[in-house]
């Protein structure tokens, strides 16, 4: 294992949270939070404020990105944002297969693909996340599980669009519910999906790939996460919300 083959990527999930107006406070606090970080920093917000969010960060370190995206270039699917939308507003990561929009908006796996794709072909940068529920750790399914989400999840998409996608794994049972996974845990899993990358793209891009650990990772846990030698980043819910916490895990991972 190498760390120093990859990126270390620690991006916010705002989630539906923060009216453009409050966005635009909050990357006031965020920018001198994390500058000088040692890591690639995101915020991906509301579509709501992805304009505040381009314009605001301008000449920083942080980086923007979507919380989701539609997989059709354009047409007759009121309500949806397409990947080349983003693109022109200057956003350069999305998040896709989210375990919230896999719960409440019938996300599968096939379409987290479509997404991904999608946004990989319009020049986007995917974070693609994956997670077991507590009934499947409980199951003992959670490795066969997470593979299969990321293998279906990756379908199609080549090696050379692998420089450009971020796994993210997020146990949902961790998800906004105060109750992190075990570092070891944490590890173990991440460490599964580079076996499984190695398997679909072979050593060299499963070493480059960056995999985040995601739920529940605040101030107090992120060190001990983030020092694991398959955790590359974390993808950050209700912590990213506060500029002191979000810019605390940023130097944890800028170590
Ligand atoms: C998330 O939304 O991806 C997430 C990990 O949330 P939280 O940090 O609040 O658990």
């Amino acid at each position: 294992m190498n760390k120093s083959l990859r990126k270390t990527v620690i991006a916010g999930n705002w989630k539906m949270n923060k009216t453009a107006t409050e966005a635009a406070a909050l990357i006031e606090q965020l920018i001198p939070a994390v500058e000088g970080a040692d890591c690639e920093v995101v915020i991906c917000t509301p579509y709501t404020s992805l304009v505040t969010a381009v314009e605001k960060t301008k000449g920083t370190n942080i980086h923007v990105g979507a919380e989701n995206v539609h997989f059709e270039k354009s047409g007759a699917y009121t309500g949806e944002i397409s990947a080349d939308m983003l693109v022109d507003l200057g956003v350069e990561y999305v998040i896709t297969g989210h375990s919230e929009r896999r719960q409440y908006f019938a996300e599968t796996d096939e379409t987290v693909n479509k997404r991904t794709k999608a946004a990989l072909e319009a020049g986007l940068k995917a974070i693609v996340c994956v997670g077991e529920s507590l009934a499947q750790r409980e199951q003992g399914v959670t490795e066969e599980l997470v593979r299969m989400q990321t293998k279906i999840a990756l379908q199609n998409v080549s090696a050379e669009e692998m420089s450009r996608v971020i796994i993210a794994y997020e146990p949902v049972w961790a998800i906004g519910t105060g109750r992190t996974a075990t570092a070891e845990q944490a590890q173990e899993v991440c460490a599964a999906i580079r076996k499984l990358l190695v398997e679909l793209y072979g050593e060299t891009v499963a070493q480059a790939t960056t995999i985040q650990y995601g739920g529940s990772m605040n101030a107090g846990n992120a060190d001990e996460l983030l020092g694991k030698a398959d955790v590359d980043g974390g993808l950050i819910g209700g912590a990213s919300l506060k500029a002191a916490d979000f810019g605390t895990i940023v130097k944890a991972a800028s170590k």
